[in-house]
């Protein structure tokens, strides 16, 4: 396998390939798609902070490089501005695969409009292919089998994540997601925007748990599928309520009009994760999201026109 270069340099790996005192594990070089975007960063942050080489590469379609600033000049973090559709060729040990524009407009997860509830990986979903939502839940699903196909026929090894709602510090402030959405209308003194009748369920996981679920997936025996999602569920109203707690409890609601197919409900059955990755969340929303009220704060304060964000 391979020896990260800055190791290799400074002569701590000996020839026999044993591992200097104090160090677990062999460093290694991993790439990160979407490495300056919102997940992305923070995977980044995790592995270099456990002595990893990072190559990142990112069109800033939606990425930002402040999210990655800290890490210019660090020797273990390289940086390349590429569309991934475009081919390139590195030579890494692990590739994570997060880029992938995902704010509403770009639309939902495998599931579909769910008529299993909470949704395990063996449900296979209800998609309506011709829905104004689909070419998300089928980019994802046709993504997952090219893997597979990759994976049969050409031997390549493989892991698949189903990622769920994910929130928290560096969500691009205006995509339109809804926890962005609610934390900035609160900030900025905007009325909430709830959706429908704000019934419809989602689960939010907060984004360091859904990173350690995702190295753990990666350094498993195991290809996935797997949810990585927090199962806590809450209705729109449950949410804009607890945005409300931790910003402003004078914060008003506006109804507005929903979405066509915009799934009812949705909840990750983790019960393989916990068992295969040894995983679950750990990060309640009360916990979480004073985290990424903090973030936007700053960035609101820093930014008000919005121009950066
Ligand atoms: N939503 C809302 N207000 C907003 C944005 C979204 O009530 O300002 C609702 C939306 O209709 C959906 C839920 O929040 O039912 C989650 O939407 P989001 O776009 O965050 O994620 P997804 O639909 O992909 O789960």
């Amino acid at each position: 396998s391979y020896t990260s270069e800055p190791m290799r340099q400074m002569g701590v790996l000996n020839p026999g390939g044993k591992l200097p005192l104090g160090l677990k594990r062999k460093p290694l070089r991993v790439l990160v798609t979407g490495g300056a975007g919102f997940v992305g960063s923070h995977l980044v942050d995790r592995l270099i902070e456990r002595g990893d080489s990072l190559i990142v590469l990112d069109n800033f379609f939606t990425g930002r490089k402040s999210n990655v600033k800290h890490h210019l000049g660090n020797p273990q973090f390289e940086l390349i501005r590429h569309d991934v559709v475009e081919p390139i060729l590195l030579e890494v040990d692990h590739i994570y695969h997060l880029a992938c524009p995902a704010s509403p407009v770009h639309y939902n997860e495998v599931y579909g409009d769910p008529l299993e509830h909470p949704q395990s990986e063996s449900y296979w979903g209800h998609v309506n292919p011709i829905g104004v939502r689909s070419c998300y839940d089928e980019g994802k699903r046709t993504a997952e089998t090219l893997t597979m196909d990759y994976h049969r026929g050409a031997n390549v090894e493989v892991r698949i994540a189903r990622i769920f709602n994910t929130y928290g510090p560096r969500m691009c402030i205006d995509d339109g997601r809804v926890v962005s959405n609610f934390v900035a209308q609160a900030l900025r003194r905007q009325p909430l925007t709830v959706y429908g009748d704000g019934k419809q369920t989602r689960s939010f996981q907060y984004v360091s748990d859904l990173v350690e679920g995702l190295i753990r997936l990666m350094e498993s025996e195991h290809i996935g599928p797997f949810n990585l999602g927090n199962p806590g569920e809450f209705t729109m109203l449950d949410l804009a309520n607890v945005v409300k707690e931790v910003i402003d409890p004078q914060a008003k609601i506006q109804f507005k009009e929903n979405t066509e197919d915009d799934p009812h409900k949705r909840k990750p059955d983790i019960t393989k994760a916990k068992n295969l990755l040894h995983w679950e969340p750990k990060v309640p929303l009360k916990e979480g999201l004073p985290l990424m009220v903090e973030d936007f704060r700053r960035r609101i304060l820093e930014d008000p026109m919005g121009s950066q964000l």
